[in-house]
């Protein structure tokens, strides 16, 4: 996935209109985690350090698009920002209109400004060309280094791309080259495990991982279902049953490809309370929920993982916010940070089992996208990223 960078392009003295990812949490209109911020800084001060003044935008939260809401504004990310920075970041009052662009156009190499969300007009998520054209006429060349917004074809993503030399920054260019190794020529052995609740939402992603992969572990709440398929009684575990027929071809489709948890630890549904204990996957007892993969099927992933070269993993092994049923998911987390592959951790719950398990700094690239990891492992081209000028 050969896109132009910042490195690509000369911006000395240019209006860099950037799209960033400063979709952050906020409690009472203050940002209460910043790493989202901390991702696009390189982008940020490399293209500051070239002589630019920048322009910054991002979407915030779900407001309903007809205008300021206070409750949505990007004014404490501004302020984030300029500490991190240590400059001024100005913000503005709205993201179009003619004083934003006067605004933009009095910026001095190296000042900065923050648009408002721009999710305040309807327009954004509807793609609209005119609100595009509104956009690029703030900067000279448009920057995307958003890429957790790139699986969606909106005006600050896709739309404003056709009115400017569009580039990645290295945020974007990173996710990129890490992402396109699961599917473009990947080292081998090449394993990749996906988990997770359900495998209705994962259907596309099994079926282009396993075209590419040469085995795919799969836990979760999805093995039951495929357990189910092989005829298993799961009991009272999630089973998807509208998926059980899709779960049959796939496990007929997959050969040996396909690795499956072969005992788990089960919970008793009735009694919450009641102590979890191991069964093997074809002996989950009357009333029992297979809630997290077991020592033997940890064994069994283990042994494949540790001859592997490149290692692709999207969603947890077991219920991992329950103590009890998270232990399969930290030693995945565990075993990849030991296991010499190069790893890549989709966005989302996983980005989260490994920071919780302490082994996050460990992995080759953990992804800041859990939507557009999942839409790239599809096989989709994703709109933001196609946007972009090919080198
Ligand atoms: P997803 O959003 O599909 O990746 O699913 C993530 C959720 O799956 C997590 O909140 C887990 O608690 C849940 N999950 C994982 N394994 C199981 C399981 N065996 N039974 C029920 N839920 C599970």
């Amino acid at each position: 996935m050969n896109k132009k960078t910042v490195k690509d392009i000369d911006l000395q003295g240019k209006r860099v209109l950037m799209r960033v990812d400063f979709n952050v949490p906020m409690d009472k209109g203050v940002v209460t985690d910043d790493k989202r911020i901390r991702a696009a800084l390189p982008t940020i001060q490399y293209v500051l350090e070239q002589g630019a003044s920048l322009i910054v935008m991002s979407h915030l939260g779900r407001p309903k698009g007809v205008g300021f809401e206070a409750e949505f504004s990007l004014k404490s990310a501004s302020d984030v920002l300029a500490k991190l920075l240590n400059k001024p970041v100005k913000i503005a009052s709205d993201c179009i209109g003619t004083e934003v662009e006067s605004l933009s156009k009095n910026l001095k190499s190296g000042e900065v400004l923050m648009l408002e969300n721009v999710r305040f007009h309807k327009e954004e998520e509807k793609n609209d060309p005119e609100f595009a054209k509104k956009l690029a006429a703030l900067g000279e060349i448009y920057v995307n280094d958003a890429f957790g917004s790139a699986h969606r074809a909106h005006a600050s993503t896709e739309g404003v791309a056709k009115y400017l030399p569009a580039i990645s920054g290295f945020l974007m260019q990173q996710e990129l080259e890490y992402l396109s190794k699961a599917t473009m020529n990947p080292e081998r052995p090449y394993v990749a495990i996906l988990g997770g609740a359900k495998i209705s939402d994962k259907i596309a992603v099994i079926e282009n991982l396993l075209t590419k992969c040469d085995t795919l572990i799969i836990g979760g709440g999805m093995a039951n279902t495929f357990l189910a398929a092989k005829g298993f009684n799961m009991a009272e575990s999630l089973v998807e049953q509208t998926a059980i027929d899709t779960a049959k071809k796939i496990i007929a489709n997959s050969g040996s490809k396909l690795l499956l948890p072969v005992d788990g630890v089960v919970g008793l549904k009735a009694d919450p309370q009641a102590q979890p204990k191991i069964f093997d996957a074809n002996k989950v007892p009357s009333g029992g929920s297979m809630m997290d993969i077991g020592p033997r099927s940890i064994e069994s992933f283990s042994n494949v993982l540790k001859n592997a070269k490149l290692v692709v993993w999207n969603g947890p092994m077991g219920v991992f916010e329950d103590p009890r049923y998270s232990e399969g998911t930290f030693a995945i987390a565990k075993l990849l940070a030991t296991c010499g592959a190069t790893t890549v951790i989709g966005g989302g719950d996983s980005a989260s089992a490994v920071k919780k398990a302490g082994v996050a700094k460990q992995m080759s690239h953990v992804s800041t996208g859990g939507g557009a990891s999942l839409e790239f492992l599809e096989g989709k081209i994703l709109p933001g990223v196609a946007a972009l000028m090919d080198k």
